[in-house]
């Protein structure tokens, strides 16, 4: 579960995140809409330790990110802890992030030696499990330059599992991808929702939301202005600014 509240950020003056309050269940699929600029991917940055918040609480699985609670005061994690923490979470980004230099299983197999300090052989055999199950069998000696889009954001996503998340993040996965390309990504995407993933992606596919997600939140102005089932959403959105955003992108 991941649970948000109270969440504000700001870039100087620029307030993004105002307000966030957003909580998560276990197993459930979240999909985030909302205008260019109105800080879809801070906000998910901040849930995946890569911007500093500048107040509220973020919590995974009753965990508080990035600091801890005694009697008094927050204080912040070790640099270790900090590490076992952002492992529980995988982040997937637009432009795949690769290692260009590493083939498709290194690019696997890295984290897992480094940071869960697994055997070289078992995060070996663990890469080519997850090439398998993301469709990419056989592919594990190509380097990303040689694999296509929705091939290298398979590896990517292959890769954030390696790490045994309990929470995915995906940012805009498939915008990056030619149109032939965005099925083979969702189709992987939708089984591991269907294997109770918990997942919080930004996505313009409203196919996806309507099909996969368990609910969507629309977001604007810095707050979190709608948040129900995907089908009542879209078909029906209460909120004026939700009425206006989606007569643009439906
Ligand atoms: P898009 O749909 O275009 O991806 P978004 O909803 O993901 O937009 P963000 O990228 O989160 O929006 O940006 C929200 C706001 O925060 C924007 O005004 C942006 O300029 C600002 N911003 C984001 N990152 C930074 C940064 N590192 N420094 C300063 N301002 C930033
Ligand atoms: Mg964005």
């Amino acid at each position: 579960t991941v649970q948000i509240r109270k969440l504000v950020k700001s870039f100087g003056a620029n307030t993004v995140l105002k307000d966030i309050n957003v909580d998560i269940a276990a197993g459930e699929v979240c999909v985030l809409i909302g205008p260019s600029g109105s800080g879809k991917s801070t906000l998910l940055r901040c849930i995946d330790g890569l911007e500093q918040i500048d107040s509220g609480v973020l919590r995974v699985n009753g965990e508080d990110l990035g600091y801890i609670e005694d009697a008094t005061h927050y204080r912040p994690l070790s640099r270790t802890d900090r590490r076992r923490q952002r492992t529980q979470i995988g982040m997937v980004f637009q432009q795949f992030n690769l290692f260009p230099n590493m083939t498709a299983l290194e690019n696997i197999t890295v984290g897992q030696t480094l940071v869960k300090r697994t055997t070289r052989a078992q995060a070996k055999q663990r890469a080519r499990e997850l090439l398998t199950r993301v469709g990419l069998e056989g592919h594990g000696n190509h380097y990303p330059a040689q694999l296509s889009g929705g091939q290298q954001q398979r590896v990517a996503i292959a890769r954030s599992l390696a790490m045994d998340p309990q929470v995915m993040l995906f940012d805009e996965p498939t915008s990056a991808l030619d149109p032939e390309l965005v099925g083979d990504v969702l189709d992987v995407m939708r089984q591991l929702a269907d294997e109770g993933m918990t997942m919080l992606v930004t996505t313009h596919e409203m196919g996806f939301a309507r099909e996969v997600a368990n609910s969507l939140l629309f977001m604007a102005d810095g707050y979190i202005v709608e948040r129900g089932d995907p089908r009542e959403v879209l078909a029906n959105p209460q909120e004026p600014r939700t009425q206006q955003f989606l007569k643009k992108v439906l």
